[in-house]
């Protein structure tokens, strides 16, 4: 049920503070929109130890460290980029004013959009929240947010810390459900940036669409890693791990599904094996290895696999022991789903979760053609060191970004845009993107002296033979 903040007329009369706050300061000064970082950034760092124990509570098990580490340093790095940059990224840009428009000048001024709304998920639960906070108050807006409802503690205490460093007018927190992120999504924002499942997206898009609000949709997908032919090193198998066991797997960027050499299939499945034990020496039950986040989920996991086993297709779960007090806190083995056809389940849907289906194929062409046939991904990896191949890959695959011989760091790069493309996604953040997305780029014209456009009016007579000679 919505709760009272959460009430479309509640949230309505939030929207309302904010912009006719907004409209009292509507372009508001570079000190004043590094103070406000400045206050999310202490509020992060002085709730950091109760943040990273709400997700672990929330989760059933999440490493205070892996939150840490993955979640506050990137909120700290963006903000402290973006406070960095603030200064080049709000110049004005001048354009070009050809020779005719002499006389004149033209500039774009990156204006703050008003009120932006930003939608979360659970899976990174700050830093889902807190880099698009973070870019939109940047970018001089004023923001109403709406976390995920299957991160209670995290979501409220997200929530009270903001309200410690916020007027309402300029952050506010609304917590509730599906409802209410249908509520609020409805709402007649400047902008709006949701992050969360690609069927989600779908109805977030039309609910903006009624308001004309343009979006940025970050959404999720099947992200392939290419392995290359004799490319199963170790450094390839542990950037692999990496990307698709950080987090248990629920990780938008994870690895979905790998696609290797036929000659190397052996090769990979023991390396992937013995990384796995190394890396998780307890198994499942490791203190680095994350819960699944819901019975839902466990249980849609838990099906895939099922899924497969009935299909045929070879499984390999990786550490697992008799029934242990961590089974009990939703927690799946690294699990390998090999040589398996397209038409699986596994293969259908985004896995989001620490299970690797492996496909095989003869030569790059082929692969090409695989993730051609698909939605266009988030995210896609190739490891290898063949440069004619990385170059074909890279032209002929459409995906949101890129990893070469490494996976999810590219996420953690404040320069690089991050966002998807087709079915992963509209729009991207982070870097200057993200700055600009939340921005109105205004193109100015100043007229400072005559020229002979100036003198344009009626009667045109051959006017436009003078201008076409
Ligand atoms: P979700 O789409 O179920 O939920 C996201 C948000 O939308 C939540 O705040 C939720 O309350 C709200 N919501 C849910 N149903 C709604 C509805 N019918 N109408 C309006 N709002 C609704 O996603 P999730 O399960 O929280 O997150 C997992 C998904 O997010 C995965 O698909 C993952 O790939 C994607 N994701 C993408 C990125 C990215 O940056 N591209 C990052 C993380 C997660």
């Amino acid at each position: 049920m919505p709760n009272d903040a959460g009430s479309a007329t509640v949230m309505e009369a939030i929207l309302h503070d904010q912009r006719t706050a907004f409209l009292r300061d509507a372009s508001p000064r570079i000190a004043e929109r590094k103070a406000r970082l400045a206050r999310l950034r202490v509020a992060v760092l002085s709730h950091r130890t109760a943040l990273c124990k709400a997700v672990d509570a929330d989760f059933g098990r999440r490493s205070y460290y892996e939150t840490d580490l993955m979640e506050i340093v990137g909120v700290i790095q963006a903000i402290d980029y973006l406070t960095r940059n603030l200064h080049r990224f709000m110049r004005p840009e001048k354009r070009h004013v050809s020779l005719v428009y002499q006389g004149g000048r033209a500039q774009i001024i990156w204006q703050p959009k008003g009120v932006i709304g930003v939608m979360a998920p659970w899976n990174y639960p700050i830093s889902l929240v807190m880099i698009p906070l973070a870019t939109a108050l940047a970018a001089g807006n004023r923001v109403m947010v709406k976390p995920s409802e299957l991160t209670p503690r995290t979501s409220s205490l997200i929530q009270t810390i903001l309200a410690e460093v916020f007027a309402k007018d300029v952050v506010a927190v609304i917590l509730g459900g599906a409802e209410v992120g249908a509520a609020f999504s409805r709402l007649a924002f400047d902008h709006l940036l949701f992050t969360g499942s690609t069927s989600v997206g779908h109805k977030i898009m039309q609910a903006a669409s009624e308001n004309l609000v343009p979006v940025t949709l970050e959404l999720g997908g099947k992200s392939p890693v290419i392995v290359a032919r004799g490319h199963v090193t170790e450094r390839a198998v542990s950037s692999i791990v990496f990307g698709k066991l950080s987090n248990a797997g629920q990780t938008c960027v994870a690895p979905d599904y790998a696609l290797v050499h036929e000659d190397d299939l052996e090769a990979f499945i023991a390396r992937f094996d013995a990384t796995v034990i190394r890396t998780y020496p307890d198994g499942p039950t490791s203190d680095d290895y994350a819960s699944i986040i819901s019975d839902r989920h466990y249980e849609r996991l838990n099906a895939l696999i099922e899924d497969a086993r009935e299909r045929r297709a070879r499984i390999i779960r990786i550490g697992v022991r008799p029934e242990t007090a961590a089974d009990r806190i939703r927690t799946i083995a690294p699990t390998l789903v090999v040589a398996i056809r397209s038409d699986i389940a596994v293969m259908r849907e985004e896995i989001f979760g620490p299970i690797l289906p492996i496909m095989t194929y003869r030569a790059i062409g082929e692969v090409i053609d695989l993730i051609n046939a698909r939605p266009r991904p988030l995210a896609l990896y190739y490891f290898g060191d063949d440069d004619a191949d990385r170059r074909k890959v890279l032209a002929r695959t459409t995906s949101g970004n890129v990893g070469i011989n490494s996976t999810l760091i590219h996420v953690a790069l404040d320069d690089l845009p991050f966002g998807g493309v087709g079915a992963s996604g509209i729009g991207a953040y982070h870097g200057i993107e993200g700055f600009r997305s939340m921005s109105h780029a205004k193109g100015v014209f100043i007229q400072r002296r005559w020229n002979l456009p100036s003198l344009l009016r009626a009667p045109f007579g051959r006017l436009a033979d003078i201008a076409l000679a």
